[in-house]
């Protein structure tokens, strides 16, 4: 099938005489006739559900529409984008362990890794994605177990060179881990340009409604654990925790997921509800219609914005002049995302009142959904970081992250005219 088959129709096949749509199980336990048989599920020998902590039949079909438009083996939902985020390296990194991992990513995830998985005694390194592969290179050390980055970091719009990061992460024996949030499988499929583990934050353009918060995460199925075992003993000798598994003999190309679910769910629960992924499902049947709206109007406006005196710069990787430009014709040729970022001239003063003179796009802390949202992240998403910290994330105080809905383009521009001429004089 190809992908906009997949968002409709990968996931869910119902049989004879079943519910055309997805059904909703919203039920936290499903019932056995015998001991026996469910003693058989805790042990892993038989598949079946038994509590929706550790797996739920509408949040699994969710998953595995999910890990289809990515093209990996398997995928997990998870309650927000920020647990997908932190499992995805929790579930292979432990005190003493270090992973590096690209400045440009969102605010959330930054304190995430810089400060909450530092407690934990997970040390991190940041590098510049645009810096070379010798440079990356140099951040790595012998206990280094992953390399992460976005396709599309948020807000700075930086595009990551996929087979760069993947090759020095391979180069070292680790997996590559991409947040995939603001491409989507519809624009950019990490996975087929190296990446072993793609996370999502499903709140964004997949969720594209602004109804539930939600995560995934997707194997690949393609990294070596068993390669590079000194490194990965939690995948490839016994879990004392499950019955004395190896997860890497037992799952083969499954054992990440199934780890991240038999232990990391089981043990922290972030799952998301049946009726969220129901929602999230609905979502994704529309991805790849909204995605080429959401494209076809952020180049019509990045466009308008470049060609305006009131705006200092703009960052769009759309635009031919945009620095990121070369880089995404190669892994997004039929579009990046609708998110743009550009500065007002004035810096954040009419910034501010930029903001506060839009009608149709509305401030809110959210992107990537149908409706158009603004947000200052100096102001909001940001603001726990020193400039220092900001300009290594390419956050600049006259920074507006304009994230365009799939309304009618001129209306959008129009907005955008009357507040840039009430803003700046
Ligand atoms: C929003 C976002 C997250 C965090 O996701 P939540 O669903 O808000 O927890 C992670 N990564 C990226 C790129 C995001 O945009």
């Amino acid at each position: 099938m190809r992908i906009d088959t997949k968002c409709i129709q990968s996931g869910y096949t119902p049989k004879n005489g079943e519910a055309r749509i997805l059904p909703i199980y919203q039920s936290t336990t499903f019932k056995y006739d015998s001991t026996e048989h469910m003693g058989r599920l805790f042990d892993l020998e038989e598949d079946g559900y038994f509590y929706t902590r550790l797996a739920n039949p509408t949040n699994d079909a969710v998953a595995a529409k999910i890990a289809d438009l990515e093209g990996g083996v398997a995928g997990m939902l998870t309650s927000s984008g920020q647990s997908a985020c932190f499992y995805s390296i929790f579930n292979i990194c432990e005190a003493g362990d270090h992973f590096v991992c690209s400045t440009s990513i969102y605010g959330g995830t930054y304190n995430l890794f810089s400060v909450t998985m530092k407690k934990l005694g997970i040390d991190v390194t940041f590098v510049d994605p645009d810096a070379s592969a010798e440079e990356i290179a140099a951040a790595f050390r012998p206990n280094t177990k992953a390399l992460f980055g976005e396709t599309i970091a948020n807000p700075a719009l930086v595009v990551l060179d996929i087979e760069k990061f993947a090759k020095v992460a391979h180069d070292h024996g680790v997996p590559l881990i991409v947040d995939n949030t603001f491409a989507t499988p519809i624009n950019c499929r990490p996975i087929e340009w190296g990446a072993d583990i793609v996370v999502h934050s499903t709140t964004k353009y997949m969720d594209g409604h602004a109804t539930s918060v939600g995560g995934a995460i997707v194997d690949s199925g393609n990294f070596d654990w068993e390669a590079h075992s000194d490194k990965f003993p939690g995948l490839t000798t016994p879990d004392e925790s499950y019955h004395g598994v190896v997860y890497t003999e037992r799952f083969g190309k499954a054992a990440y997921i199934t780890k991240a679910t038999a232990t990391l769910m089981r043990d922290l629960g972030s799952i998301p509800s049946p009726h969220n992924s129901f929602l999230l499902n609905l979502g994704l049947e529309t991805l790849a219609l909204r995605m080429h709206k959401h494209c076809e109007n952020a180049q019509k406006i990045a466009e308008y914005l470049s060609k305006n005196d009131k705006v200092s710069w703009v960052s769009f990787s759309g635009l031919e002049a945009d620095k990121y430009h070369e880089l995404a014709q190669k892994y997004m040729p039929n579009g990046s995302c609708g998110v743009i970022s550009f500065g007002v001239k004035g810096g954040r003063e009419n910034a501010v009142k930029f903001m506060d003179s839009l009608r149709l796009a509305a401030i809110v802390t959210h992107v990537a959904d149908a409706r158009t949202s603004v947000l200052h992240p100096a102001s909001h998403t940001h603001r726990q970081m020193n400039d220092e910290e900001l300009k290594a994330a390419g956050v600049t105080p006259d920074l507006i992250r304009f994230s365009v809905g799939i309304e009618d383009a001129d209306d959008i521009i129009e907005d955008i005219e009357n507040a840039l001429n009430a803003a700046v004089k």
